[in-house]
């Protein structure tokens, strides 16, 4: 028999978020997310992936994906504390801590586990978090885990940083500080103010982690944001995913040796959890040593970036503050934002709606990512699409 309260709690949930408009249907891509795809059999520019490189689809790696299957099958086969650690995934850190110039590395299931992983790993009751206003949901989520107390910062607001900084460490109930920022907040393109927290950090003494999963193979030259302000020496935990821009699956932790150590032999995830495919570790190293090797996706990525935004601006569209290739094109209203967006479906583009609560009330938004992998005529006529739709809609 299935649980009436449950029922009753689903059905009424669901209702609930359809009343409301925040009900998000899900829509299949009928092959690969390339710089364009198919969904209900209908060609789209694809302005929404996180595939900043074109990676995803990358015939190098799939070359290599494809003979990892045939040395080391499809799975790691036990967690890595077992036996699950194979070759290849000691290759992919020892590449991911030279990519970032850490002493060490240690890779996780996914970006969302590192954090789920290294900051119970590295904090707890006794300690405080101060974390930024706008910081990814699962760097929240990782806080929670960790039991410390969370003392959320105003967004980028350096000011209000110093000032809970000083109160923290002035009220003598915490063991260990840490600040904890997005290095790239994924909602604007605006980067973290990385100098200033360092600055911060020194002075009251405090762990520093950036969650670099939209700066790394945008940023630093594809090093990441960590290394565009040449902080290295500086950040303690660089933590990433390697499905972003290195257009695979897996998230890593670069940072000394004695704190990968310490990840190794007590981050949960790491311990009770399989570790990646072989497939996967190896397509991860081959795209680490294709950004290491030349900066000619990274600039790609930046034209197209430059050449989009460009565009959009002298349509006379409101794109923000960006500070990198993602494009947003604030709309303001929620219902018109997605309605705009529902017209680019219509007429031949997929960029999604981003509304509240993922950003503030009145500062709806479709947000573009484009990569390395559009050519000019699809970001062309991307533009037409808009130009076309600004003016009917009457928001240009
Ligand atoms: C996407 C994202 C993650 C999660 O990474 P996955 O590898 O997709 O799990 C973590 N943090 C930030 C800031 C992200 O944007």
């Amino acid at each position: 028999m299935s649980s009436k309260i449950l029922n009753k709690f689903l059905n009424e949930s669901i209702a609930d978020l359809k009343e409301r408009g925040m009900y998000n249907e899900i829509d299949p891509v009928q092959g690969a997310n390339g710089p364009q795809i198919n969904i209900d059999g209908k060609q789209l520019i694809n302005l929404s992936s996180n595939n900043y490189l074109g990676l995803a689809t990358d015939e190098r790696l799939k070359q290599v994906a494809k003979e990892a299957v045939d040395t080391h099958g499809v799975g790691a086969g036990a967690v890595r504390t077992i036996n699950g650690t194979l070759d290849l995934h000691v290759e992919l850190e020892k590449r991911i801590a030279s990519f970032k110039g850490t002493e060490a590395a240690i890779s996780y299931q996914s970006g969302f586990n590192c954090n789920m992983a290294a900051i119970s790993a590295v904090m707890n009751k006794e300690d405080a978090i101060l974390s930024d206003a706008l910081n990814h949901a699962s760097i929240i989520d990782g806080c929670r885990l960790s039991k410390a107390k969370i003392i959320p910062f105003n967004h980028s607001d350096m000011e209000d940083l110093r000032q809970k900084a000083k109160e923290a460490v002035e009220s003598g109930q915490y063991k260990k500080i840490m600040v904890i920022t997005d290095g790239v907040f994924s909602m604007d393109g605006d980067i973290a103010k990385l100098p200033e927290i360092v600055e911060i950090a020194e002075e009251f003494d405090l762990i520093t982690y950036v969650d670099d999963a939209h700066g790394s193979g945008v940023l630093g030259k594809g090093a990441g944001t960590v290394k565009h302000f040449g902080l290295q020496d500086k950040v303690d935990l660089q933590m990433g995913t390697l499905s972003k821009a290195i257009g695979v699956i897996g998230g890593y932790v670069a940072g000394k040796q004695n704190l990968i150590d310490w990840l190794k032999v007590s981050s949960r995830p790491f311990l009770f959890s399989t570790a990646v495919s072989p497939a996967d570790a190896k397509a991860s190293t081959k795209a680490i040593e294709l950004l290491m090797e030349s900066t000619e996706l990274h600039d790609r990525l930046w034209e197209n970036g430059r050449y989009l935004k460009e565009g959009l601006k002298k349509l006379g569209f409101d794109i923000g503050n960006s500070e990198t290739p993602i494009t947003p094109c604030i709309i303001g209203d929620e219902k018109k934002a997605q309605q705009f967006s529902k017209r680019l479906f219509e007429e031949g583009v997929y960029a999604k709606s981003i509304v509240f609560p993922t950003v503030p009330r009145g500062t709806a938004r479709v947000r573009n990512m484009p990569t390395a992998a559009h050519t000019k005529e699809m970001l062309d006529k991307a533009l037409q699409i808009y130009e076309k739709i600004g003016k009917e809609m009457d928001v240009i």
